[in-house]
């Protein structure tokens, strides 16, 4: 027999199935089915059912011989025993989401975020490799609180974060390590480029508009900036003496005006 493997709805192995009946038969499935054979018989739809939730199906086909009652009876117990796998992965996956990254704004929490700066600090050291972290706050948030209510500042910071995490590399570290205020970590990069990235990400904060009318009727678009200070780890810094200098960084383009980069 042929063996195919769904889920979601969508083909996960092999990497192609040409029978189109199968697709058909696939969309007959909910929550409470059973197997499903053909009339002849030579098809099987074996459903992925845990926690009356359809995660997935296996799918026999034969190109010959019908399915026997033995194949029949083995391929329930194995699409039922997968489905009790499958659930348990989609749970720790969800559990672990929770547990790093921050809900609003899907940076890594403060605790992640403390686990991640020791490893890169740390594979920094090791490797001899540049190592740069901006700490970045919004300007007079508050103001956007007062004015426009919590709801809107949340979505203000919901978009901050979300136009920062598209400056960014893959391999870069971004953690919500206060209310307002995140902290980067840019892996091989030296304070030169760590600034170009910080005045980057400075524009693109500062040009986005930001569409509360949902949440505000009487306003539509407005728009915050940001302040930011970046330093590069040196072989005597630590984890905490880094953050503490790009912060010192930070603290001084608030003075010297907000809106600003200070390395
Ligand atoms: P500055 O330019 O000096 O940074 O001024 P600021 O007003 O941004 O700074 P301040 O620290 O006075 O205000 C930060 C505000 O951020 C206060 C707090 O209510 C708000 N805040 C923190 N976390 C959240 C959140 O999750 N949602 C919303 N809506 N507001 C938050
Ligand atoms: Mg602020
Ligand atoms: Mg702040």
């Amino acid at each position: 027999h042929l063996v195919y493997i769904f889920i979601n709805n969508e083909l996960v192995w092999p990497s192609a199935c040409k029978d189109e009946k199968i697709f058909e038969l696939i969309k007959c499935l909910n929550n409470n089915s059973e197997y499903i054979l053909t009339p002849d018989k030579k098809i099987g739809l074996f459903p992925m059912i845990s926690e009356n939730k359809l995660l997935g199906c296996i799918v026999t086909k034969s190109t010959d011989n019908i399915l026997s009652e033995k194949e029949i009876e083995y391929l329930e117990q194995l699409s039922n025993q997968a489905a009790t796998t499958l659930n348990r992965a989609n749970v720790y996956a969800e559990i672990l989401k929770h547990a790093t990254l921050d809900a609003l704004t899907s940076f890594y929490n403060r605790r992640q975020l403390e686990e991640r700066l020791k490893q890169e600090v740390s594979s920094a050291k090791r490797q001899k490799r540049n190592l740069c972290a901006i700490m970045t706050d919004i300007d007079f948030f508050k103001n956007v609180n007062d004015t426009y209510g919590h709801a809107a500042g949340d979505l203000v910071l919901k978009t901050v974060s979300h136009v920062i995490k598209t400056q960014l590399r893959d391999y870069d570290v971004a953690g919500r390590y206060g209310g307002e205020e995140f902290a980067l970590l840019l892996p091989f990069t030296n304070i030169e480029e760590a600034e170009m990235v910080a005045e980057r990400l400075r524009k693109a904060v500062e040009t986005k508009k930001i569409d509360i009318s949902k949440l505000h009727p009487d306003k539509k678009d407005i728009s915050v900036t940001i302040s930011l200070g970046a330093a590069q780890y040196t072989a005597d810094d630590t984890e905490e003496t880094l953050i503490q200098k790009a912060d010192k960084a930070l603290y001084s383009a608030k003075e010297n005006g907000r809106n600003k980069v200070t390395i």
